[in-house]
């Protein structure tokens, strides 16, 4: 078991020297090399005033050197706070700002945005770009230092913002190696990795799913394959190269399986494919399934407040004949606990719809400078409310339907969009659907579908409704449909209902 990533660097460094740690665009950073770098680069944080506790901050997209100096803070007990290069200007600022950090790293295409956004911020970080930064880490000598405790935060990752502001989740060395360490325990198949698997990182670094799946990797010396941004063609030149592991989220994974290079590529390399982050609709999921036929899948559920994946539905749930529990996000993973609770904070009957809760050692201890959204979140007793809706059955297996807050309530009735967008998706004209209530006079609020089409596809709304009648219950299914040209996404994929429901709730909320 690892307690800190001091400890995984020695560990690999000494078991594996000459074993790929990071490779991008054809340059690689064994284990050994990485560890030595990693050293010079606390001695390059030292120079610059860093101590631990403070924060450092990343703009860039994904970088082999920003997970070098993500673990260079890590191991001397600084915090990486990574930021989104798709956010603003002003939301780049209020990250810097509400962490303080005193150095903002930055990779040379986003290098202007960096000087002019931290000249604008009272911390007034010193910018350093982020290959100056490697060559300058080349001219140190390795310093001593102390590695953090267990339960000392290294990572500082801002929730995805669908719902509203970006929340600062402090995530320790528990919280990011704790289930690896109960994972190996458990003996999961799927949490076993051969000397020569490799990660594929190409979701961003700053969402669990980037930063998330390099702990892994470097927690089971392994090789990560680092791509700067996501694109379907990447992907799957990836997996062709030998990418064994993946983590995806449904709208990438969309763009991959219908890409029209996906019908030759040879997806024989690919041994796990991971997916989650938000509702995964059926028929994409058995699309995929059928496109890789000797890929084992597996859903993750989980939140930046949990440091990532919490419960898993396996491979062996993925079979195409007649597997309800495909639509599954699967059992609690080793050392963690979930359950389904009403609003006196009890657990509702199995079957029963509730807000999943969990207790987990990869939980939170907090939101950064946020104590009452964090007594929201997290109960006296250390479970933390997700938010999310859902169901659990007599087996453990988790089936979650929607945010709480997205729930649409037409007619006295309780509908989830991802149910109706999980029935609409199928329909042969439409590419992509996100699902809102709007006020009506007779049912309060009204299903309503926000349709992105094929390419060369006209859509028909009273088609659309009926086919979605022919699905799911009439109470569930769309009483009208927006066509629109693109469906508005964060830079984690996922749908911002909020944007869709605002023209219609203007004065009305
Ligand atoms: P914010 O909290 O700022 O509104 P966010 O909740 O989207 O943003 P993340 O922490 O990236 O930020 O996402 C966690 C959420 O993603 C979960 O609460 C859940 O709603 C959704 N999610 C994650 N995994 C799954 C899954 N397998 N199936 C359905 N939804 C999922
Ligand atoms: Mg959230």
């Amino acid at each position: 078991d690892f307690s800190n990533f001091d400890d995984i660097m020695h560990f690999w460094a000494k078991e594996r020297p000459d074993g790929p740690a990071f490779d991008q665009d054809g340059r690689t950073t064994s284990y050994a090399e990485a560890d030595l770098l990693t050293r010079q680069l606390i001695a390059l944080l030292r120079s610059r005033g860093i101590a631990a506790g403070d924060r450092i901050a990343w703009l860039g997209k994904n970088r082999d050197i920003y997970f070098m100096l993500y673990i260079a803070a890590a191991r001397m007990g600084a915090v990486m706070v990574p930021i989104g290069w798709r956010l603003a200007p002003r939301e780049i600022a209020y990250i810097l700002t509400d962490t303080g950090a005193k150095l903002l790293f930055a990779d040379a295409d986003f290098i202007d945005t960096a000087h002019s956004v931290a000249g604008d911020v009272p911390a007034n970080p010193e910018v350093i770009e982020a290959e100056a930064a490697r060559t300058a880490a080349a001219g140190f000598e390795p310093v001593d230092y102390t590695p953090p405790g267990p339960h000392d935060p290294v990572l500082q990752l801002y929730t995805s913002g669908t719902t509203g502001n970006p929340k600062g989740a402090m995530l320790t060395n528990t919280n990011l190696l704790g289930l690896r360490n109960a994972g190996n325990e458990a003996g999961l198949d799927w949490n076993f990795y051969e000397p020569d698997d490799c990660m594929l990182v190409a979701m961003p670094c700053a969402h669990i799913g980037g930063t998330g799946l390099v702990n892994i990797a470097i927690a089971n010396g392994v090789r990560s394959l680092v791509q700067a941004e996501f694109s379907p063609v990447g992907v799957l030149e990836a997996i062709e190269a030998g990418a064994t592991h993946m983590f995806i989220v449904p709208a990438a994974l969309q763009m991959v399986v219908q890409h029209p290079r996906a019908a030759s590529t040879d997806f024989s390399n690919l041994k796990y494919l991971m997916y989650g982050a938000a509702p995964m609709p059926l028929e994409l999921l058995k699309e995929a399934v059928r496109t890789m036929p000797t890929t084992r899948f597996l859903q993750a559920y989980g939140m930046t407040e949990t440091a990532g994946t919490i419960s898993i539905l396996p491979p062996e749930d993925h079979s195409l004949e007649g597997n309800q529990r495909m639509r599954s996000a699967g059992k609690a993973c080793p050392a963690v606990s979930i359950e389904v609770r009403g609003p006196d904070n009890r657990e509702v009957p199995r079957g029963e719809i509730g807000e999943v809760c969990i207790l987990s050692p990869t939980n939170t201890p907090g939101y950064w400078k946020l104590p009452e959204a964090t007594a929201k979140t997290i109960d006296p007793d250390g479970w933390l409310h997700t938010g999310d809706a859902g169901v659990m059955d007599e087996d453990g297996y988790v089936y979650i339907q929607d945010r709480i807050k997205d729930m649409i309530i037409s007619g006295g009735e309780n509908v989830y969009p991802a149910e109706v967008e999980s029935a609409i998706y199928g329909h042969p004209a439409i590419a992509e659907v996100a699902v809102i209530g709007v006020p009506s006079a007779k049912w309060g609020e009204e299903v309503k579908a926000c349709v992105v089409a094929k390419p060369g596809c006209e859509i028909d709304e009273a088609d659309v409704i009926a086919w979605a009648r022919e699905r799911i219950a009439a109470f569930k299914a769309p009483k009208s449909v927006d066509v629109i040209p693109v469906m508005p996404r964060n830079a984690s994929g996922k749908i911002l209902r909020r944007e869709l429901r605002a023209p219609y709730w203007e004065g009305q909320e």
